[in-house]
């Protein structure tokens, strides 16, 4: 399985199935949980695979998307399923001039009217990326992974300082995979535009965000299958510390001293040990 950077509509479609597999095989994305979107800087022809076409309102305005397309899962559908049925389950938007409103793509096959609800969070992290970067391809992904949202309902897990010195502790590579570390923000609806505003303005600083009492969100460039990368390495994380609490915290995991030295030795800068 390649997770270099997908040039055609068929591989971005291939790895974003790769990547609901990987999801649903570690327990993130159960039933229609999570969602997944790629965000393309030079769109692609869509009209042979996606032939059907509506005018949408885009649900977060994105002026800096103008002409750019996002290939986004459907609303309601199983992320395990986008591989073995990619044009049942996703969906093309391409951005109109000033970001208000896109044309959807969709093929005769597609098992959903409106593509996911969280697809404001998706537009405003995709908005961010592109213009700050010259990435030709950028993605983002939610999923629930059963053992960090399970901590984000502890209140002491929803400080991100102490999440991070407690979940980064466990394996040396951590550090190194997510030096920013994890972001957090406090449980919002999902959907509302408060959710889509904190989220924005973690994922500036990190590369993950813990939505506290629901699940997580993960950016990356070049290929979606870094971002679920990240996803399970924070779920990792979140298992060993939840391990640990289960059997009464006989570990206390790496030092800072040599968390510190990893990331001297490696030449990361980070701020949370
Ligand atoms: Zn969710």
């Amino acid at each position: 399985m390649t997770d270099s950077t997908p040039s055609g509509l068929s591989e971005i479609a291939f790895q974003l199935g790769q990547a609901g597999l990987r999801l649903a095989e570690a327990g993130a994305a159960e039933g229609a949980a999570g969602n997944m979107s790629v965000c393309v800087r030079h769109p692609l022809e869509t009209a042979s695979l996606f032939p059907q076409v509506n005018a949408i309102e885009l649900p977060h305005p994105v002026p800096g998307l103008a002409g750019m397309m996002l290939m986004v899962t459907g609303s309601g559908r199983r992320l395990r399923e986008v591989a073995e049925a990619p044009l049942a389950n996703v969906a093309c938007v391409v951005v109109e001039p000033g970001g208000k409103s896109g044309r959807l793509f969709t093929s005769p096959q597609a098992q959903f009217k409106r593509v996911t609800s969280e697809f404001n969070s998706h537009l405003a992290v995709h908005h961010d990326r592109m213009r700050s970067s010259d990435v030709k391809l950028h993605t983002v992904l939610h999923a629930q992974p059963l053992h960090l949202t399970l901590l984000s309902h502890q209140d002491e897990y929803q400080d991100e300082k102490f999440l991070n010195r407690r979940l980064l502790r466990w394996q040396p590579e951590t550090i190194l995979n997510m030096p920013e570390g994890i972001g957090v923000v406090p449980f919002l609806l999902p959907g509302s535009a408060q959710l889509v505003v904190e989220t924005q303005l973690s994922l500036r600083e990190h590369r993950i965000v813990v939505w506290a009492r629901h699940g997580v969100m993960a950016r990356a460039d070049d290929s979606i299958l870094h971002a679920s990368d990240l996803i399970e390495y924070a779920e990792t994380a979140a298992h060993y510390e939840f391990l640990n609490r289960l059997s009464g915290e006989p570990g206390g995991g790496l030092s800072p001293e040599e968390i510190r030295d990893i990331c001297r030795m490696w030449n990361v800068k980070q701020g949370i040990f």
